[in-house]
């Protein structure tokens, strides 16, 4: 049945299969201590599902089993040496940096769809059986239930990685009531390695293996609705959607994979944009020019306040680590004016942000 399940996961697109064990105990005190400590942020959800992310008996009742699976995401045109490519693009202060997953169509889509596929792919060959598909991280425990069916170790920035597909991927879950045979975990291959902790640009990875969201540019940028902290908006730098350094750093990653599929192939907006050129974009111009992307999501407002930050650290030379990286006056004198010429209009906290970047 495994064979069969990962051919029919390869024809839609996945990379790897694995199968869990519903029976998540011994991850829950960390879950806990997670919630604790207030880690999650504003990610009310997070905590609404309280222990249940780690039951997932509970959260779809019959459940024996969850049926993970791995989704590589590079787009296909992804040049070698890409993790170059993008350190030098997080140094041009002038350009929008958004994080290479969010480049091309919407995963949550993409996932979606081909989970329930692989569902009904699954119940043609074994007759109707209870299931229900998760493509995104917030009911579910998905890294635990990665690692412990063998998709990846849990790095310590806390991410799911392979040593064969680094962790440039996505991850959907099928949790059913058949009592498929579990695929057994991987040893974790860290070592002594703290690139990614040291690379932060929050220090958002308190310690190995723990993520503080609420200074984790990832959730600032996409999951946080309010203000950006002031102390943590110079080093956002040029991040308007995400953030991809631990990544980038990560030594398994130049065995990371493109995908086979065009959803990810990046599209023209906005992904190799310009602040400013971004900046200009009316609401209808914004929900005209993400639809179809997880960018959307965010919402006009909270995509302005990014702006904004990336805006004034440019301007400060915040996002800039080599001499040279400056934008010319000639730009930063755009760039104020663009600032200024929305201030009025803008709501009080894209305002305040506008402020902030003007400040100087
Ligand atoms: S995504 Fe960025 S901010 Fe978040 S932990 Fe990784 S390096 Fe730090
Ligand atoms: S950068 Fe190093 S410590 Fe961090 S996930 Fe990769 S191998 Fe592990």
């Amino acid at each position: 049945m495994l064979s069969d399940l990962r051919s029919w996961a390869a024809t839609l697109g996945f990379s790897q299969i694995g199968v869990a064990d519903v029976d998540l105990t011994s991850a829950e005190p960390g879950l806990l201590a997670w919630l604790d400590n207030g880690f999650h942020g504003s990610m009310a959800y997070m905590a609404a599902h309280g222990l249940k992310r780690a039951r997932p008996a509970e959260l779809v009742p019959g459940s024996v089993r969850v049926i993970t699976a791995r989704m590589d995401y590079l787009p296909r045109d992804t040049p070698e040496g890409w993790q170059a490519v993008e350190w030098r693009g997080l140094h041009d202060p002038a350009r929008a940096n958004v994080s290479i997953y969010a480049r091309g169509r919407d995963y949550h889509k993409v996932l979606r769809q081909r989970l329930q596929q692989l569902a009904d792919r699954l119940a043609e060959a074994v007759g109707p059986f209870g299931h229900r598909v998760f493509t995104d991280s917030a009911p579910l425990l998905e890294v635990e239930l990665a690692a412990r069916s063998g998709i990846g170790w849990r790095g310590k920035h806390t991410l799911a990685l392979d040593r064969e597909a680094g962790s440039m991927f996505f991850l959907g879950e099928i949790c059913v009531d058949l009592a498929l045979p579990l695929t057994p975990p991987v040893q974790p291959h860290c070592g002594s390695c703290s690139a990614c902790i040291d690379v932060c640009p929050t220090q958002a990875i308190v310690d190995a293996y723990r993520l503080d969201a609420r200074r984790c540019i990832s959730y600032l940028t996409i999951e946080h609705d309010g203000p950006i902290p002031v102390g943590l908006r110079a080093p956002i730098g040029n991040r308007i959607y995400g953030c991809d350094d631990c990544q980038l750093v990560c030594p398994w990653n130049k065995y990371a994979r493109k995908s086979t599929l065009p959803d990810f192939d990046v599209r023209a907006d906005p992904g190799h944009a310009s602040l400013l050129q971004l900046w200009a974009w009316s609401e209808a111009d914004f929900l005209r020019l993400t639809e179809g992307s997880a960018i959307r999501r965010i919402g006009f407002v909270r995509w302005q306040r990014n702006l904004a930050v990336a805006l004034g650290n440019a301007l400060r030379g915040e996002a800039c680590e080599a001499p040279g990286d400056a934008v010319s006056e000639g730009t930063g004198q755009h760039m104020r004016h663009a600032l200024s010429a929305r201030r009025d209009a803008a709501g009080a906290l894209v305002r305040e942000h506008i402020d902030w970047a003007l400040e100087r």
